[in-house]
């Protein structure tokens, strides 16, 4: 078995070090049925072509810990081009970081080619880094030694051969498994100057699996956690959905504000926060309450959450609008334009979030005032629910508004009738719509990434990130260093 193994594979002259431990199927606790019917197709296509195939990541870590994965990750040593030539319902995605995306429906398989070893690879095939270290392009193939050490955590240079299922365990991952232990591959500076966005994978990983984050890999974080300013927005927007709807969103809170991390997403945020804790207490029940959504099977919504996010900078502004004259209610639709023009800097956010969130931070007004002539219109409203819940919030958080929150309760028993109805889809528009994101008052959708954008979201093995997005709605205020390619 073994031999055939190695046989498969070619291996470089440095990468002798790297080897796997290889664990029979008897010694460890991956059940294949757990492994996803479209995943298992992808992995059998490509060994009956006789390329090298393996479930990796998240797919193979989450299942050793009883856990559900996420998304099933295929690691192959076929080049994308020959995977998209097995696969018609495949297409290839990235050009920093090419990888292909079998689709079937709404679930998309991610099969990337085995990474090798930059100091070997010549010409265009060459990787590039910028001057602070970070990869600008990675397209350079390898063996599967080379490629588990050019993944991010120990825990995640898990692979599983689906033939004699056998688990190949690089840098002591099972190990740190075993001990809950989240370890980087390699010396954490340099990796995390790669990859910056490598730091909120930790953070992320400790909340969701419980795991402790190894002193040597949590070192270096508070200090370069300013390097993710040269992420671009569109990645980070991302990366703040993985981090806050997965869940665990309390616990990763307190790990991003201990490491320095929640400020380089949400600086203004986090300046009025430390200012003021009742802000932070508002953040915490926010979070506690969507864990406890996502635990009970209920959608989210990103506009909840950042029009959370972004309350105390909006009232904040507003105060400052206020002192310079300008009236109420202009002052607050002045600063909820300027609140979310500086965070789209950070995190960039669709216009498809910032319209209900403009819309929820307009109900609260209505909801606490009960205007007689308004109620039908407040009730019947998109975005009520999502106000109404902000309003239990704010009470929740010792606000005195009235018992504003217990009377619209009682007003929606009264009432069903009159809330808000989504309209039906109409039928000749089912296939269409079916596998769009729908954005409903809470909802948001679980097949692809939240952005609706490929190329944004999903960040294979040691995907670097693509050039800032600088939509229409972008305030470009972060000092950036320039994307040389
Ligand atoms: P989950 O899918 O639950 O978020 P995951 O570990 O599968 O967790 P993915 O983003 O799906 O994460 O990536 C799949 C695998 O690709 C990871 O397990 C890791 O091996 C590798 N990987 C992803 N992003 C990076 C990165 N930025 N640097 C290095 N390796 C990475
Ligand atoms: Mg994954």
């Amino acid at each position: 078995m073994l031999k055939r193994f190695i046989s498969k594979f070619k291996k470089s002259p440095d990468a002798s070090n790297h080897q796997a431990d290889i664990i029979a199927h008897q010694d460890h606790a991956i059940n294949p049925d757990r492994v996803s019917e479209n995943a298992v197709k992808v992995l059998e296509r490509l060994q009956r072509a006789n390329y090298g195939a393996y479930l990796v990541g998240g797919g193979v870590r989450d299942i050793l810990l009883g856990q559900s994965p996420k998304d099933f990750d295929i690691v192959t040593d076929a080049t994308p081009e020959e995977v998209h030539g097995l696969f018609r319902n495949s297409r290839l995605i990235g050009r920093r970081f090419r990888l292909v995306h079998v689709v079937y429906g709404r679930d998309v398989i991610e099969v990337a080619t085995m990474r090798g070893n930059h100091d070997n690879a010549k010409g265009k095939h060459q990787s590039k880094k910028s001057d602070s270290g970070m990869l600008l392009r990675d397209n350079v193939y390898g063996t599967i030694d080379e490629d588990a050490i050019r993944r991010d955590f120990t825990i995640n240079a898990l692979y599983y051969d689906i033939s004699d299922r056998t688990v190949h365990s690089y840098a002591g991952g099972m190990q740190d498994l075993k001990k809950r232990r989240l370890r980087l591959i390699g010396d954490p500076a340099t990796r995390y100057r790669e990859d910056p966005v490598r730091m909120l994978r930790a953070i992320r990983f400790a909340a969701k699996l419980d795991f402790s984050i190894e002193a040597k890999t949590a070192a270096p974080i508070k200090e370069l956690a300013p390097l993710l300013l040269d992420i671009p927005a569109a990645r980070l927007f991302e990366e703040v959905l993985k981090l806050f709807m997965a869940g665990y969103a309390h616990k990763t809170f307190a790990l991003l504000e201990k490491y320095n991390l929640f400020a380089q997403l949400f600086p203004h945020s986090q300046q009025c926060i430390n200012e003021n804790d009742h802000y932070r207490n508002l953040v915490n029940f926010a979070l506690i309450n969507s864990d406890k959504r996502v635990a009970q099977g209920k959608s989210l919504t990103p506009a909840f959450l950042y029009s959370v996010f972004l309350w105390p900078c909006l009232l904040e502004t507003a105060r400052t609008l206020r002192k310079q004259g300008v009236p109420d209610v202009p002052a607050m639709h002045q600063a909820a334009t300027e609140v979310i023009g500086n965070q789209q800097a950070h995190t960039s956010i669709p216009k498809r979030f910032t319209i209900p969130m403009k819309e929820i931070w307009e109900l609260q007004r209505r909801l606490e005032r009960r205007q007689p002539r308004q109620l039908d219109s407040i009730i019947g409203h998109s975005r009520f629910r999502a106000a109404y819940d902000f309003v239990l919030l704010r009470e929740q958080n010792g606000e005195k508004l009235d018992n504003a929150g217990l009377w619209w309760t009682d007003y929606q028993e009264q009432h069903p009738e009159a809330l808000y109805q989504k309209p039906e889809r109409p039928r000749y528009n089912r296939n269409r719509s079916r596998n769009r994101s729908d954005d409903g008052p809470h909802r948001i959708s679980k097949g692809r990434s939240g952005s609706g954008s490929s190329d944004s979201g999903r960040d294979g093995p040691h995907r670097v990130s693509k050039p800032a997005d600088d939509g229409p709605h972008r305030v470009s205020k972060r000092s950036r260093k320039p994307h040389r390619d």
